[in-house]
């Protein structure tokens, strides 16, 4: 019996913080096609996003976000685009598998938040099926998954409709 965040403190990793932040960011340049895949969600545009997998820039930067708060590397280390294996991929599969390694490193997510500049298209629409996707792919709560989309006030690549800019942040917590 006893109070569990009265914790005892015997080995090195006794003393590590119970909590560890991750960052993650990328960025696609539009180029051709007719849709674009955010956060799981197919969106039609007048453009796609260039990229050696769906080009899915917000579950790539969730993903690095994760895999850098679990001390791992980044996606481009698990997942490299000279892999023919990961032509077209898709980016939610990706995400499974960067669940299961950051899982075997003792963690839990505890909430996402995630930021998306975008000049176009309109995201609003899309956001709530992006949540839920990144959500039941965190096994999180709803609640616990933040999307925020913005434009760049036409400024830099983002303003000028070349790209997409995304940046996510996570926070984990030691399951072990
Ligand atoms: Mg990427």
């Amino acid at each position: 019996i006893g109070d569990r965040a009265n914790k005892k403190l015997t080995f090195p990793e006794d003393f590590a913080p119970a909590e560890r932040v991750g960052l993650g960011i990328d960025t696609h340049a539009f180029g051709e096609g007719d849709r674009i895949v955010l956060g799981g969600a197919v969106i039609p545009h007048t453009h796609g996003l260039t990229a050696h997998s769906d080009g899915d820039v917000l579950v790539h930067a969730l993903m690095d976000a994760l895999l850098s708060a679990a001390g791992l590397r980044d996606i481009g280390y698990y997942f490299p685009d000279t892999d023919a294996r990961f032509a077209g991929a898709n980016s939610m599969e990706l995400l499974a598998e960067v669940m299961r390694l950051v899982r075997r490193e003792g963690f839990a997510p505890c909430n996402a938040s995630i930021s998306v500049l975008a000049e176009r298209p309109r995201l609003s629409p899309h956001i709530e099926r992006m949540r839920q996707n990144v959500a039941r792919a965190l096994g999180l709560p709803l609640s616990a998954v933040g999307i925020a989309a913005g434009t760049n006030e036409r400024l830099g690549y983002v303003g000028e409709g070349k790209g997409i800019t995304c940046c996510a942040s996570v926070l984990l917590r030691r399951t072990v």
